[in-house]
């Protein structure tokens, strides 16, 4: 009949309208987000990074993830020594990208840091004023942009370290589960960082090596060192300078390819607190730095930059420096990582002999060999690949004590989850306080 007929459309009707209604109210809302950039200033070279995590969502979910990296054209801060202002000049580029990247209503209430590492620390050893000069001018240039710009200062070896680790077992969900944590290894052009948490934590005997963090509720006590001038460009003038002793002039160099043939500048060798007291007297104006391409003198050259005879503490890694027994996973990252994977070493699961066979071979194939079969890569780069395998394996065996067994233990990265691994995470994380002492309520029980 007519009216069960209207009575059935209004029903459909309205069933309609409340699906309507229904899909509506669950129609995502855009989810919003907070930002937060840091500037890693490095020896050789400034990336900018920025994070971003859900603006409404509780923050200590782990959910601060890298939205975007940009690396700085030209050399680290601290190479503008001479002049500071271009020091500042050269961050304009990333930090305009950054403008674009970060939404505009989100820019007054983005933090920008900046933090500096070895570079600086040994510009600052070398000239305080300078380096003061190199902070002024990149503050100035930083504050132009429209973030909440919080401040531009030079880390510690300990904070690079121990923010290296949160980093690592952040982004790996360690912390807030309470997880067995990850080691971070870092490897810089002027220094070289080692972090963990050792198994039996005896008080430590070196207590400047020794961070405590409560995170989550769980306390850590982490072990983490930086030895500064071990990063592997001030290790290669280490070397050199090693080698140079036999005589000015000349230096057959093992640990670079057979054809390689360079004349460099003393001044520039020497022009670094690293290696500045080993200067000779009298040295030539420059020397020619040749290759000969063999991998076991090579390892001789560089084993010759620690020094293994001095220990006061009950164990060392080297240089009288306080270290406990390894213990745990490991994370190798920054140079570690370019240089492994370009040498296609990342695997550790392969045996370290053969780990080092590759790497004899790569060490004695000719330069204008290597040059043609990598055209893409800067030929600075490949040139000291050989030399900076040789360091990598020496300063992990030799250097931190790992085994043959042990070797497998590390891997070696690059990013966990899209965010790349280094301090600049965890120095934000902490900075922002994103990461509570203490762990969450949980949520009450449901009444029974
Ligand atoms: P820093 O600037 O102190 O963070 O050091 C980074 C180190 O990694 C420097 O020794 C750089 O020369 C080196 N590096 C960066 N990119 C590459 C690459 N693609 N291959 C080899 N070494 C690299």
């Amino acid at each position: 009949t007519p009216v069960t007929i209207s009575i059935t459309v209004i029903g459909v009707i309205a069933i309609v309208a409340l699906v309507t209604v229904a899909v509506l109210q669950n129609k995502p809302v855009p989810q919003k987000y907070k930002y937060g950039i840091v500037l890693d200033a490095g020896s050789s070279h400034t990336a900018l990074y920025i994070y971003k995590w859900p603006a409404e969502k509780d923050n200590n979910t782990g959910r601060v993830e890298q939205e975007h990296s940009c690396k700085v054209k030209g050399k680290g801060i601290s190479s503008y020594a001479e002049t500071p202002w271009q020091a500042g000049e050269s961050l304009t580029e990333c930090m305009e990208d950054a403008v674009k990247q970060v939404p505009t209503k989100r820019h007054f209430e983005t933090p920008l840091y900046l933090g500096a590492t070895a570079g600086m620390r040994l510009l600052h050893m070398e000239n305080s004023v300078a380096s003061d000069k190199v902070f002024q001018a990149v503050e100035k240039s930083l504050q132009k942009f429209p973030f909440s710009y919080q401040g531009a200062r030079m880390l510690s070896g300990q904070e690079e370290g121990a923010f290296g680790w949160v980093t690592v077992n952040y982004l790996d969900d360690r912390l807030k589960q309470g997880l067995e944590t990850t080691g971070a290894l870092d490897l810089g052009g002027a220094s070289t960082q080692i972090s963990f948490v050792p198994k039996n934590y005896i008080i430590s005997e070196s207590p400047s090596n020794s961070v405590t963090f409560r995170l989550y509720g769980n306390d850590y006590n982490l072990y983490t060192h930086s030895f500064l001038c071990y990063g592997k460009d001030q290790v290669l003038r280490l070397a050199l300078a090693h080698q140079t002793k036999s005589g000015p002039g000349e230096i057959a160099d093992p640990c670079f390819h057979p054809g390689y043939s360079e004349s460099k500048n003393y001044s520039v060798l020497y022009d670094s607190p690293c290696v500045s007291d080993r200067k000779p007297q009298g040295a030539p104006v420059t020397f020619h730095h040749k290759g000969e391409g063999n991998f076991q003198q090579c390892q001789e050259v560089v084993k010759n930059v620690f020094n293994f005879t001095s220990c006061k503490y009950s164990r060392c890694s080297f240089n009288g420096v306080f270290q406990p027994p390894l213990h745990g996973q490991f994370g190798a990252f920054s140079a570690y990582y370019y240089v492994m994977d370009f040498l296609n070493l990342t695997d550790t699961s392969v045996p370290l002999t053969t780990v080092k066979d590759k790497l004899a071979k790569h060490c004695a194939t000719p330069w204008n060999q290597i040059i043609q079969q990598h055209p893409e890569i800067h030929v600075k780069y490949l040139a000291e690949y050989c030399f900076s395998g040789a360091y990598i394996l020496t300063l992990l065996t030799e250097g931190y004590n790992f085994t043959s067994e042990s070797y497998s233990s590390i891997k070696f990265i690059k990013k966990i989850k899209g965010s790349d691994a280094g301090w600049t995470l965890g120095y934000m994380l902490n900075l922002t306080n994103m990461i509570p002492a203490e762990a969450p309520d949980s949520p009450p029980l449901p009444h029974a």
